[in-house]
Order: structure tokens, then C-alpha cells, then sequence
């Protein structure tokens, strides 16, 4: 019998957050040996635990989730998720045209597989979140990647975009707040995006599943509230904001232009329909925790565990010579430029790799996040305070004698 392969259409689809790093640290842990993994964004692992209420509300409701609900969601899930964008001042959102989905994860992959048709091209941020630019490949689409630059709080460069606009060019996606650098964009950069998008006819694919985790004064503005005249889609969820990352809950929430979309709509709904629905009991969570208390501001306020561990690495990774740090306004993650001339760094799968065998601790490289220089990592600032610092001062010993 012959070989069983995979599809034509895996070819450069790639997600190397969970990719052969992480293989190799798995492999670590079944010799007995103990990895401290700063690779993934998941807050329960860490001793993050979402709202008690969340629990119960899921408790209390699990007779009534035995069976499948309407393809798109709930209606009390969706009726939350619109009376809090109808508090960002969203324009022309309605219940109908909100999707519940196991994660933001198959919502972006709903939608890529309902808008692109071969050789279509998708605007992305370099560095992405990058199952974005899997997602748009296993379309058959083009992700085409726009730099952020560094030097200017990672803000988008919209010269680069501009450069890469084209007559195919479909959508444009931002991650505001941002994996992996932590930016939170400013009303000015959106309305340059926006300016874009007006002039070249683009749906705005917005990725705000961070949108309340934010540090100092930083004030997360969503893209969608500022103009009525555009087509948009805003995703959010359960995972990070309430830590909530099994639960696999996601919301994508169409607005402004809606009447553009009706025909991508037919085929979200019928996208939808053919996974039958997201997991019903995990729905019942979306109220409370829209609704409900938001611990979340606790945690990242001075004092509070998430602002700590923030500073922990942002000033830790300034304290290594060679690596340098833009403070992170947002979300669960720094992503430090290393200086490759410094270290002789070629890959940096294998520095990560090397860190990882010598130190046992797992992150991330930059190119894993579409990033084009092998010169930076993502470290996640999950750990405890208690480990957190240990580990840095590991990073720092490997860094202070590395050659590549
Ligand atoms: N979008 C971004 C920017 C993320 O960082 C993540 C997870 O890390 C996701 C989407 C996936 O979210 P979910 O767990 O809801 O599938």
C-alpha cells in the first residue's frame, strides 16, 4: 500500500508556536526533566482562574446544554456579546450578524475560507499572530505582511502598507491590542488604516482578543466604533480577558457597511451551519463574564500580578546586553530584538533551541511569528513573580556567553 499524504493544500501553511520546539521540550519532560514553558499565551495554566460566576453559570446551565443551539450561537450569548459593542459605539451591529465560535481560532479561519478565493491577498502585520497567515494560505489567499516598526512603539508602518496594496489585496487585518509585541494602537494610526481601507475598498479584520488587557494609560480603542462607511469584522473571546482559554468561546461581530456583506454573509451562515454549532455549555459563560464583575482590572493595575510580571521581563530583558525590549502596552507578551551580530545568530530556532536545552526554557522565535530577521523571541509574562524571576536571570546567564 502506498504512503498516506497530506493535502496539496497544507504546502506553507505553517504554525510554529506549537512546532518542532516545543517537540523537542515535550521530549525533555518525558526524560523527567522540568521546562519552564514561556511559549503560550494560556493564563489558567499560570494560576490565572476565570470568574468563579463563569463556573456556575456553566454549572447551573448544563441540562439545558444538551443539545445543538442555532448555528451562529446562543441568543442570550449573542445579546451580551451586542450590548457590549453597542457600548463601544459600534455602528449598525445587530444580534443576527454576531457568530459564536469554539475560539476566536474558527472564526478566523470561518471567515478566510468564506472571503478568499485563490490568489486572493490579505494585508497582515509582520510580526502576526500567525495562524492569520495559516489561515489565509490553507484559503488559498496571499498573505502579504506589512512591517511594524520597532522604533515607533511597533505601530504599523502605513508607508509599507501602502507599498503593498494591490488590485487582489481583499482585506486588511490589524491585532490591536497586539501579539506578539504588546502595541496598543492610537485613534490617529486606526483613522491612517481606516484612510487605507476607504481608498482601496477593504474589509477590516480586527483581532481585539486583548482588548482589556492593557497596562499604564494605555486605552484600547476598537477600529470598528470610528466609521460607519466600511465593512467590518471585530473577533474577541473568553480566552485571555477572562482566562478562559478551554472554554475554546470566540465572537466575531459584523458592522459598519453591512450591506456589503450580504453575500459573504450567506457563506458565513452556511459555514457555520456545517459545523452545527460552538459548544453550547461553554456559551452559557459569554453573559456572565460580559456582564459580570471584570476582575481583570485588578490584575493589571500596579500591584496587580500581570502589571508585576510585565515590568519583570520588560526590564529584565533591558538589563541583558545585546537584547533590548519596547515596553508591552497590552496583552500577555514581550518581544525583544536580539543583536545578531553580537551573538553570530543566523536562526533563531535553533538560539530558542539552544536556550532550551541549556536552561530548560521554552520560547518562541520571531520568524515563528512572520517576523523576516532572525533577531527577535516572544517570552510570555504568564509565570508567577516566584519563577518569573529566576527564569530571567537564566536568559540572562545564556545570553551572556552565547555564539551561535
Ligand atoms: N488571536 C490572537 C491575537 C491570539 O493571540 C490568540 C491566541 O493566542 C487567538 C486569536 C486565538 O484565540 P482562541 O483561544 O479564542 O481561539
Amino acid at each position: 500500500m502506498s504512503k498516506i499524504t497530506k493535502s496539496n493544500k497544507l504546502h506553507g501553511v505553517c504554525y510554529d508556536i506549537r512546532g518542532p520546539v516545543l517537540a523537542q521540550a515535550k521530549k525533555m519532560e518525558e526524560d523527567g526533566l522540568k521546562v519552564l514553558k514561556l511559549n503560550i499565551g494560556n493564563p489558567a495554566a499560570f494560576g490565572f482562574d476565570m470568574p468563579e460566576d463563569m463556573h456556575r453559570d456553566i454549572i447551573r446551565n448544563l441540562y439545558a446544554a444538551q443539545g445543538y443551539c442555532d448555528s451562529k450561537g446562543l441568543y442570550s450569548a449573542r445579546v451580551a456579546v451586542y450590548q457590549h459593542y453597542q457600548q463601544k459605539k459600534l455602528p449598525n451591529i445587530s444580534v443576527d450578524n454576531i457568530y459564536i465560535g469554539n475560539g476566536v481560532s474558527e472564526l478566523i479561519q470561518m471567515v478566510t475560507q468564506a472571503l478568499l478565493n485563490d490568489g486572493d491577498e490579505v494585508l497582515i502585520p509582520a510580526p502576526d499572530y500567525p495562524l492569520w497567515t495559516a489561515s489565509v494560505k490553507l484559503a488559498g489567499g496571499t498573505p502579504v505582511h506589512y512591517l511594524c516598526d520597532e522604533e515607533q512603539d511597533w505601530f504599523p508602518d502605513i508607508a509599507d502598507i501602502r507599498k503593498k496594496v494591490t488590485s487582489r489585496t481583499k482585506a486588511l487585518v490589524l491585532i490591536n491590542p497586539n501579539n506578539p509585541t504588546g502595541a496598543v494602537y492610537s485613534e490617529a494610526l486606526l483613522q491612517e488604516l481606516l484612510n487605507i481601507a476607504r481608498e482601496h475598498n477593504l474589509l477590516v479584520l480586527s483581532d481585539e482578543i486583548y482588548e482589556k488587557i492593557l497596562y499604564d494609560d494605555a486605552k484600547h480603542i476598537s477600529i470598528a466604533s470610528l466609521c460607519d462607511d466600511l465593512p467590518f469584522i471585530t473577533f474577541n473571546g473568553l480566552a485571555k480577558t477572562y482566562r478562559a482559554a478551554g472554554l475554546r468561546m470566540g465572537w466575531m461581530v459584523l458592522s459598519g457597511k453591512i450591506g456589503l456583506m450580504s453575500d459573504l454573509i450567506s457563506g458565513l451562515d452556511m459555514l457555520a451551519s456545517m459545523r452545527l454549532c460552538a459548544n453550547v455549555p461553554a456559551q452559557f459563560a459569554i453573559q456572565q463574564a460580559l456582564g459580570g464583575v471584570q476582575s481583570i482590572d485588578q490584575l493589571i493595575q500596579p500591584g496587580g500580578r500581570l502589571f508585576e510580571q510585565r515590568n519583570i521581563v520588560w526590564q529584565g530583558l533591558n538589563e541583558i546586553d545585546g537584547i533590548s525590549c519596547t515596553k508591552p502596552r497590552g496583552a500577555l507578551y514581550a518581544f525583544p530584538k536580539v543583536d545578531i551580530a553580537r551573538f553570530n545568530i543566523k536562526n533563531d530556532e535553533r538560539m530558542v533551541l539552544d536556550l532550551l536545552r541549556e536552561e530548560r526554557i521554552l520560547l518562541v522565535h520571531g520568524r515563528a511569528f512572520n517576523w523576516p530577521k532572525p533577531d527577535h523571541f516572544r517570552v510570555v509574562f504568564l509565570p508567577h513573580k516566584d519563577e518569573l524571576e529566576p527564569a530571567m536571570a537564566k536568559v540572562a546567564r545564556f545570553f551572556s556567553h552565547y555564539k551561535q
